[in-house]
């Protein structure tokens, strides 16, 4: 996709903070980081949301959440994380390059999502 930000960062055409690189993957530092650690995993492919995704897709979904843990590590995320991926409208994504988002830091992030007050 020629005119899709993550695709071009990927290829290295638009500068970011690179964590990880190799024939598949990219992992970059969010620009715009929630948590003390913020970086996303991305695959060179372009796919434009999990909602794109199929089996034809295993080997690269797997490979991205498979790195997850060493590249955590690396950013000294050594006692967990969390991983979002937000996907579509409703999921509120708003880059359409599939990401996984890696999320951490030294204190605990709190609960995942507020609940609704009832
Ligand atoms: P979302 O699509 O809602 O899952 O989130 C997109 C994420 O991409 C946001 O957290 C942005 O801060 C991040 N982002 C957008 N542009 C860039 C960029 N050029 N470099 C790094 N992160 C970016
Ligand atoms: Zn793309």
């Amino acid at each position: 996709m020629s005119d899709c930000i993550f695709c071009k960062i990927a290829k290295g055409e638009i500068p970011s903070k690179k964590v990880y690189e190799d024939e598949e993957i990219f992992a970059f530092h969010d620009i715009n980081p929630i948590t003390p650690v913020h970086f996303l995993i991305i695959p060179k492919l372009h796919i434009a949301s999990l909602m794109e995704a199929d089996m034809s897709h295993q080997m690269l979904l797997g490979s991205m959440l498979a790195k997850a843990n060493e590249l955590a590590r690396s950013q000294g995320l050594e006692d967990g994380f969390r991983i979002i991926i937000n996907t579509g409208r409703i999921g509120h994504q708003e880059v359409y390059h599939l990401h996984v988002h890696i999320l951490g830091g030294p204190e605990p992030l709190g609960s995942m999502i507020k609940r609704n007050a009832s």
